[in-house]
């Protein structure tokens, strides 16, 4: 497996330098040179697959023999370990829940696959790195998980001090050994920046060997491709396309879908689902992608205003909008559609949903209503709603089930490093 710079086509590299640099050197991003096609045989026999077995077979086609059979089977046995079920909302319509892994989003599974990939590589190499990670919330929680305990491996995660949830920051600062969690008196862009600055300093980089969890990180694209798989092959039976509606932010997950697409996998349609950071919907209106600053929203995963993952997708697409449009549509909703829709719909069906995914349901709707085909909906759900449980109303504040991978969050002690912004204090911290 080779991949290319989207700035350069003749910057490539192997998997393994595109995982630990996460980024080119030229602020492009990583592209697969090649994306191969999964024969017609495994699409026809898939739902007799487990979901382990299709993750190898996709990993398996876009590695081509880089990593082995046995060890890609490692890594998928260890990563892939939490299900995706597709569960039937309403007529035609299913919530794809991606919240049943340890930390309760669907971060958890590129956070996972990437701890073991990155493992994998380290064990051949016999050397330690450092990871730092700036975080507004979900991705330290997932990658801290994902990463916890593993050899070779330590984590630093920097976090806006009282601009995360008290579940997240539990998530984040409670789990100790080679994770360790600094709090800093700023904001998550203070955080990044902290981080952005720390991989330009020449002695940092030499001497600790510092590298990234991004979500723009491949190791983290790759695995998101897979449930759109595994939800196939649990819905294939019913005989009618499939719609995939994808809340959006960094517009990640949905490229992965379209890679999976590209693949081979049947997917009639996208519907790229979005709050007030409408950047990517303007772009389909008008053909002018203009990022802007980001606002604050009630599905705050998603307030992202310069979507990272947009080069990638106009990659995929030969950078032609009517192509990128046949594919996909856009839709956004503000907070008070996203409010009403969680009420409407546990008034209506008892299914109780978060606010991200309930931006996912508002846009799949939107779409259906403008197609006469007989299609078949599914929004990604990608948070558990007990994460965001203080955005709810009082009264739909007990209905909410509260998973037991929150429970024992109350009992465990917060452990936290606070630090000024300051990246003079930040290095000197590192390099103790
Ligand atoms: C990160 C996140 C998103 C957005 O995913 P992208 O890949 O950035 O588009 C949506 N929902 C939740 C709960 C998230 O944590």
């Amino acid at each position: 497996m080779k991949l290319y710079s989207t700035n350069n086509p003749n910057h490539i590299v192997d998997l393994e330098e595109a995982v630990f640099k996460g980024l080119p050197s030229d602020n492009g991003l990583y592209m697969p040179t090649e994306i191969p096609t999964l024969p017609k045989t495994f699409f026809e026999n898939i739902e007799k697959y487990s979901n382990q077995e299709i993750a190898f077979e996709v990993c398996k086609a876009l590695f081509n023999g880089y990593i082995s059979d046995e060890n890609i089977k490692i890594i998928i046995e260890k990563s892939v370990t939490f299900e995706s079920p597709a569960v039937l909302v309403e007529n035609n319509i299913y919530s794809l829940e991606l919240y049943h892994g340890p930390t309760l989003a669907f971060k958890d599974f590129g956070a996972r696959f990437m701890a073991q990939l990155m493992a994998f590589f380290l064990n051949k190499r016999e050397s330690n790195i450092n990871i730092l990670v700036a975080t507004s919330g979900d991705t330290g929680g997932a990658v801290a998980n994902g990463f916890h305990k593993t050899k070779g491996i330590n984590i630093t995660i920097l976090y806006p001090s009282g601009k995360v949830s008290s579940v997240q920051e539990k998530q984040l600062t409670t789990l100790g050994e080679n994770i360790t969690a600094l709090e800093i008196d700023g904001t998550f862009d203070d955080c990044q920046k902290l981080v952005k600055t720390a991989f330009l300093d020449a002695e940092l980089t030499e001497k600790l060997n510092l590298s990234s969890a991004n979500s723009i990180n491949i190791a983290r694209l790759i695995p998101q491709s897979f449930y759109y798989y595994f939800t196939y092959a649990q819905l294939k039976k019913l005989g009618k396309p499939l719609v995939f509606s994808v809340p959006s932010g960094n517009f990640g997950n949905i490229c992965a879908g379209m890679i999976a697409h590209k693949m081979g996998l049947p997917i009639h349609h996208f519907v790229a689902s979005v709050n007030a950071n409408d950047t990517f919907v303007k772009f389909l209106q008008s053909g002018n992608y203009n990022p802007k600053p980001s606002v604050e929203t009630l599905s705050n995963a998603m307030d992202v205003g310069n979507p990272s993952n947009f080069v990638r997708i106009n990659e995929l697409f030969h950078k032609n909008l009517g192509e990128i449009k046949n594919h996909v549509t856009g839709y956004t909703f503000n907070d008070t559609e996203t409010r009403d829709s969680i009420r409407e719909i546990y008034d209506r069906t008892g299914y109780m949903m978060d606010p991200h995914g309930a931006v996912g349901y508002l846009g799949l709707m939107k779409y259906l209503k403008s197609e006469k085909d007989d299609l078949i909906g599914v929004f990604l759900h990608t948070a558990h709603p007990a994460k965001f449980i203080d955005t709810y109303d009082s009264d739909l504040k007990p209905k909410v089930e509260i998973p037991k991978a929150l429970e024992h969050l109350d009992n465990l002690e917060k452990v936290s490093i606070k630090m000024k912004n300051d990246f003079n204090e930040l290095k000197k911290y590192l390099l103790n």
